[in-house]
């Protein structure tokens, strides 16, 4: 995918990238395969059956998981993508993404600290002064500290906007920070030197809603101006939360000035403004879009790893004879020789090979964004970027869980215990669908801000895109332009229902039915990820390129097929679900 489909190579022509070649990109991604398959995934069981514990004071991981971050640490992972001033290698985000695959496919409960922090690291890269980055990012970067995103609140997850935490200026020109936060990662733990909490909260003076929200750094333990780590700050947890899957990562309530500590004398915790006032939550968006493609990326590889342990599975266990068998005594047979086994198996691969396709394009794109020479192109990847991050964020999520139930399904009696891992994916992957914003908050945003709050544009940038690939397609016949044929009439018809949705003159009613609309878009933007595959296999010989082409087969006849009802459902404006009235359930 990297080299012969994305043409990763020709980014070293850029100057941002021109230190590396095909291999260094090699001895990295080897790098990641080794470090996630020696320290990841040798502890995944055992961090989903021993769940992180809270004492009352400490939370207690097992040690398995420091020591694997502290591995990722000392290679140098943290700085991937970051500028050679900050000690980073300039990697490009499609090749990092690749990378920080092998970790989650390994062991997503312990791969979600570092990259929290490295989240947390590049937002304040962005936003905060430069004594704030010395003093909280640098040891983020080295990995002596570790990073949060506290947004939610318990009455406040979709709907940022309603959060209460109260920021309150001390005489210093810090201020105090009091509220309660709920679902926060990583929230607390013994790793590392320090915690930095980037808690949303609001000013006295902050006009209500989403635009009177503002950023803190609040630290578990206070800073000096010399990097030393001083006083506890007034953070303590009300509890942890006890998770369906993803258990290797404590998932907590910390309680913010609850007077639990109480630095320089006072409860109250010590935060620092990140950027300028009430501009909270757009900084956080801006960290929000790279962190949905990330969850997408997760989802993906959950998906995946599950995959190929049934893979594995269904090569090697043996169980009933071919149809055509008349004879009982003949030996039985390994399961991925029945059809049916091979549908789940081939259903599998089409979608996380079509997931991984597209959070690959995806990251390509960010690429392109930064570094492409071109004033209109970057303009282009923006727009694309747009209507592509909820469904590069939603279609893995939803149909990594098929994927995963699917692998569990090929396992029969045995996917369904404890003995085989494929059971712990299927409850890590559901939480893709909840977190960095719900499939329904998705689907909002992809048909309300970002196809029709553009005016249709960032669609028709898509669509041209799209028309480009049929095109090439077209050019080398056979299957691949009937797949072409079938995506453009798929493309033109989500084009006509936008367009009648728009036309509704009525919101609500436009946007009742945005998870189908955001459902149906997937299909079409997976498809076209099989499409790009297949133009890149071309005439390929062998046993991966057949198998491309097999998935992307399954793809457009069992699956593009299903766009037709969803999309007939949308034109129709159907307002079952807005008619339904609470009374009547
Ligand atoms: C394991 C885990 C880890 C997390 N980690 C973090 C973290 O590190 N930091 C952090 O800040 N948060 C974190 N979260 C919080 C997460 O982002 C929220 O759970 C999520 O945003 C949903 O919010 P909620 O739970 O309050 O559900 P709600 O917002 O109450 O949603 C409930 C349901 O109502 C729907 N809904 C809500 N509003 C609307 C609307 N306007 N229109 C249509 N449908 C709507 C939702 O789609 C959903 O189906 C985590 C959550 C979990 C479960």
């Amino acid at each position: 995918m990297l080299f012969e489909w994305l043409d990763v190579e020709t980014l070293s022509r850029r100057p941002r990238f021109a230190e590396h070649d095909r291999e260094t990109y090699d001895a990295l991604l080897a790098l990641c395969e080794r470090l996630a398959t020696d320290h990841f995934a040798t502890h995944y069981r055992k961090s989903d059956t021993e769940e992180p514990v809270f004492d009352g004071e400490q939370v207690r991981l097992i040690p398995e998981i420091g020591a694997a971050l502290d591995a990722f640490a000392k290679a140098d992972l943290l700085t991937l993508t970051l500028d050679e001033e900050l000690g980073g290698l300039q990697v490009p985000q499609v090749v990092a993404s690749a990378c920080m695959a092998w970790f989650t496919a390994a062991n997503i409960g312990t791969a979600a600290y570092s990259f929290l922090t490295v989240a947390n690291a590049k937002l304040l890269l962005a936003h905060g002064t430069p004594e704030q980055v010395e003093r909280f990012v640098q040891p983020m970067l080295e990995g002596r500290f570790f990073g949060t995103m506290t947004l939610s609140e318990p009455h406040a997850g979709s709907s940022l906007g309603d959060v209460v935490t109260r920021a309150v200026p001390a005489d210093d020109g810090t201020h105090r920070i009091f509220g309660s936060k709920m679902w926060i990662s990583g929230g607390d733990h013994e790793m590392g030197d320090n915690i930095v909490h980037l808690v949303l909260a609001k000013l006295p003076d902050a006009p209500a809603g989403s635009r009177g929200i503002s950023l803190f750094i609040v630290p578990k333990y206070l800073v000096g101006e010399d990097g030393s780590i001083g006083e506890r700050n007034d953070v303590a947890l009300a509890g942890i939360n006890h998770k369906l899957g993803s258990r290797g990562t404590v998932n907590t309530a910390p309680v913010f000035g609850g007077g639990a500590f109480t630095p320089g004398g006072a409860a109250g915790a010590v935060g620092y403004l990140v950027g300028e006032p009430h501009k909270g939550l757009s900084y956080m968006f801006h960290m929000m879009n790279a962190a949905r493609l990330g969850v997408g990326m997760s989802a993906t590889t959950t998906a995946y790893t599950a995959y190929l342990k049934s893979l594995a599975y269904a090569r090697t266990r043996p169980q009933g004879r071919p149809l055509t068998a008349a004879d009982p005594t003949v030996p039985q047979v390994p399961i991925i020789q029945h059809a049916d086994v091979r549908r789940m198996l081939l259903a599998q691969k089409s979608y996380v090979e079509g997931a991984l396709a597209l959070n690959l394009y995806c990251s390509r794109l960010l690429d392109e964004q930064a570094t492409a020479e071109d004033a209109d192109e970057r303009v282009t990847v923006g727009q694309l970027l747009d209507v592509l991050t909820p469904i590069a964020k939603s279609w893995p999520s939803q149909w990594g869980q098929e994927s995963n139930s699917l692998a569990i399904q090929v396992l029969g009696g045995s996917g369904y215990t404890r003995d085989f891992d494929v059971e712990a994916h299927w409850r890590d992957q559901r939480l893709n669908p909840i977190h960095e914003g719900t499939h329904g908050i998705q689907a909002l945003d992809l048909l309300g801000r970002k196809v029709l709050g553009s005016g249709g544009a960032s669609l028709q940038a898509l669509a041209a895109r799209i028309e480009g690939t049929v095109a090439r397609a077209r050019e080398l016949g056979g299957e691949p332009a009937d797949h072409a044929t079938a995506l453009e009439a798929a493309v033109a018809r989500l084009g006509e229902v936008t367009m009648a949705l728009a036309g509704l003159g009525d919101p609500a009613r436009t946007l009742a039915n945005a998870t189908v609309y955001l459902e149906a878009a997937g299909h079409v933007v997976v498809a076209w990820m099989w499409l790009e595959q297949l133009v890149a296999v071309g005439r390929g010989e062998g046993d991966f390129y057949e198998g491309k082409r097999a998935a992307a087969r399954y793809f457009f006849r069992w699956e593009l097929p299903k766009v037709a009802a969803m999309l007939d459902l949308l034109d129709a404006g159907d307002t079952t679900t807005l008619d339904m009235q609470p009374g009547w359930f």
